[in-house]
């Protein structure tokens, strides 16, 4: 919707009627009163004719008010009107300066986006439809009182909003200040997610380490009381209970892994690491893995140096997430690819790839988008069975956040899935990318 940007009338200035149409109607008597005192005119002609000269003194300059001003606050100075108007307009957020009635002055192009109805001159109250913007306006108005209420925008999407209304002193005509009222909406969306995340966040955390702690008190009452005294039994609940305590270590390992990536987010790792040995160390370092799930591992590396600016342990934990992921769920396929190779971007920006290929039941797409939440999963009792947290593409994901790098998923069911972590290559050897 496009906005006036003219100056309210409220604020536009005038010349002082009132001193003209004193002097006007003074000249007026005086003339009229010499004329009856000479005899010159009847009293009833001379006072109807002060009556014509007063009206068409008076009367056009009401008339000219009441479309004006309805009220009498205005302030007279144009560079103090064209002040705040600049200033609500300015505002970054949806922002609406009201009379001391409700009714609009001045609306910014965001206010104007906000509540379409919103005109100048008109009562803001008929233009909102929201009953707790309307309640808070009505009690700001009353009490001249800052007012705050939050409410659920619902077009064109839900957004939770808050607004906030200030009574501001306005100068008048006639000296002093009169209330205005100046509403400001807030966004609360955002917050509000991110509210809603921490509180998912921590109720999954728990979950996912009472699951453990319980099975644990579970066994170890078991092995005090009924197993006491069977060997065979102690022997498959100690090894139960220490493949729990196993993971609840695993989980928080990842917790606190996910927060130190996530605090230093925004610091780019700037030390040169060389991909190909530490690619090739995950591999080796889950070689023991690979033969448990009987699958092979080809591994195809450059000969030379690719190096990229890293931070070498996180670098670590994300490959080991990727090529473990892939041992774990794509057993069945018995083969893991893991290849490294440069390739340029669409956009012509040359990136470093490795690419995980495994060939095992593959992921439904309807799961790939939401891969990199923290604690999902596509198979909950899978994923735990196999010791997983539901945290490493989480971690995977913010690894490469940091590297300014990205992760690609691709999977078709039943014929395996690929992950690709591509980074930026640096520009040359030794220097590192802005
Ligand atoms: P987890 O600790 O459960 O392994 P991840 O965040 O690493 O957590 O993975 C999330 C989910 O993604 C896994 O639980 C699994 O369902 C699915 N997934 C990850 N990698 C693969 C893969 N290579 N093949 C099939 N499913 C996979």
């Amino acid at each position: 919707m496009a906005i006036d940007e003219t100056p309210s009338s409220f604020f536009a200035p005038r010349p002082d009627r009132l001193r003209h149409s004193a002097i006007i109607l003074l000249a007026a008597g005086l003339g009229l009163t010499v004329l009856v005192t000479l005899g010159q005119l009847p009293l009833l002609a001379a006072a109807a004719v002060f009556a014509l000269v007063a009206a068409a003194a008076l009367v056009p300059w009401r008339l000219h008010d009441a479309e004006a001003s309805r009220d009498d606050i205005r302030t007279e100075d144009p560079v103090e009107a064209a002040a705040v108007n600049a200033i609500v307009a300015g505002m970054p957020d949806p922002a609406v300066l009201l009379d001391r009635a409700g009714r609009v002055i001045h609306l910014n192009a965001a206010a104007a986006q906000l509540a379409p109805a919103l005109r100048k001159n008109e009562l803001a109250q008929f233009a909102l439809r929201s009953p707790e913007i309307i309640g808070a306006l009505r009690e700001a108005i009353a009490t001249t009182q800052p007012r705050r209420a939050t409410y659920l925008d619902q077009v064109p999407v839900d957004r939770w909003m808050e607004l906030v209304i200030t009574p501001v002193p306005v100068p008048t005509r006639f000296g002093g200040a009169d209330k205005c009222m100046l509403m400001t909406f807030h966004d609360l969306t955002p917050l509000r997610r991110v509210e809603e995340m921490r509180a998912d966040f921590v109720a999954n955390a728990s979950h996912e380490l009472r699951t453990p702690l319980a099975a644990l008190s579970g066994f170890i009452d078991t092995l005090q009381g009924p197993a006491k005294d069977d060997p065979k039994a102690r022997d498959r609940f100690l090894a139960i209970m220490h493949a729990q305590a196993t993971r609840m270590a695993r989980l928080i390992d990842d917790l606190l892994s996910l927060s130190r990536v996530e605090l230093s987010a925004h610091v780019r790792p700037d030390t040169l690491v060389d991909l190909v040995p530490l690619i090739r160390q995950v591999a080796d370092g889950l070689e023991p893995l690979a033969h448990e799930r009987q699958v092979v591992v080809e591994i195809n590396l450059p000969e030379m140096p690719i190096m990229i600016a890293g931070d070498r342990e996180e670098l670590l934990r994300l490959f080991e997430n990727l090529i473990e992921n892939a041992l774990k769920y794509g057993a069945s396929g018995g083969k893991v690819i893991v290849s490294l190779n440069s390739a340029a971007m669409a956009e012509g920006a040359p990136e470093i790839r490795v690419t995980v290929r495994d060939f095992g039941p593959g992921i439904a797409p309807e799961h790939l988008p939401r891969l990199t939440e923290r604690f999902y999963r596509v198979d909950v009792g899978d994923s735990r069975s196999q010791g997983g947290t539901g945290l490493g593409l989480s971690l995977v994901k913010h690894i490469l956040n940091r590297h300014r790098g990205r992760l690609l998923i691709e999977s078709v069911p039943n014929n395996g899935a690929t992950f690709t972590a591509c980074f930026p290559q640096p520009r040359s050897p030794g220097s590192t990318q802005s």
